[in-house]
């Protein structure tokens, strides 16, 4: 698919349809490539679909469980699960086919540090074992599909995610919206996991250090949208093409042309969700 920049992490579904029909077709004439669509639990993952279904190509989907939402219910669980075998079977026949795959990767998945934060304040504890364990359930399954996993897993999250990403040996792993540790970060680099940039790159000094020390062939876009975004952006609403944005600032970040920025970033996109 042509296009100079892909946002490879948005939540799509949470758009209305007509808002979302709006969006992509500006971004597609702002010069974008695909957008990765998410998913949260099995609804989400069903509009997901839709999505992906309307738009061909222009639409990549992830399935998964988002971690900061209580549990899933034995039964939704495996229903989810059900449901992504039959996506994965589906892609082997599409991609004979040669067709848009039904399935790109396993996400969005991970850990849930900012609802335990939360916990935390009110005095609470949260479940942490049983989020490891079904995080350690979508690890299995795209080791055992060799499909990518887009996780979130920030902070000291980070390493849990990479003991279990080690013991099952999954090595095509996008940590979004990534902060953490010195050490974690050498850790994943070490281990050749990719991570991305959402519009807070234009004014989080966090995440611009990262951008100056992360290697230039593990990087990519995102906005993960509709989460709302400060600086520059406050009061719009996220639009896939902020991340045209992200990829100016990261080139003005790392002394590359825009264009170069764009070439670099969209291969990594497409290296990893190609
Ligand atoms: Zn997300």
């Amino acid at each position: 698919m042509s296009g100079l920049f892909a946002d490879t992490h948005i939540h799509l579904e949470q758009y209305a349809p007509e808002e979302a029909e709006r969006m992509l077709r500006e971004f597609r004439s702002a010069g974008g490539a695909y957008v990765v669509a998410v998913s949260m639990n099995l609804e989400s993952a069903r509009r997901t679909e839709r999505l992906a279904r309307q738009y061909p190509g222009l639409v990549r989907p992830a399935y998964g469980f988002h971690p900061e939402q209580p549990l899933p219910s034995a039964e939704e669980e495996e229903a989810l699960f059900a449901w992504m075998e039959r996506r994965t079977a589906l892609g082997e026949a599409a991609a004979a086919e040669g067709a848009p795959r039904p399935m790109v990767a396993v996400g969005e998945v991970g850990l849930p540090y900012y609802s335990r934060q939360e916990a935390a304040e009110r005095g609470e504890a949260l479940d942490e074992a049983g989020y490891v364990r079904l995080l350690e359930r979508f690890v299995v399954f795209a080791a055992r599909h060799d499909l990518p996993i887009v996780l979130h897993a920030v902070y000291e999250d980070a390493d849990t995610a990479c003991d279990l990403l080690e013991r099952h040996g999954v090595r095509r792993a996008h940590f979004h919206w990534f902060k953490g540790s010195a050490e974690t970060v050498e850790r994943m680099i070490a281990s050749g996991y990719s991570i991305s940039f959402t519009p807070d790159i234009l004014y989080e000094d966090e995440i611009r250090e990262l951008a100056l020390r992360y290697p230039a062939d593990r990087v990519m876009s995102e906005t993960d949208g509709p989460w709302p975004f400060e600086g520059p952006f406050a009061g719009q609403a996220t639009h896939p093409s902020m991340t045209a944005d992200v990829c100016r600032e990261w080139a003005a970040l790392r002394g590359l042309s825009e264009a170069e920025a764009q070439v670099v970033l969209l291969a990594n996109a497409e290296r990893f969700y190609g």
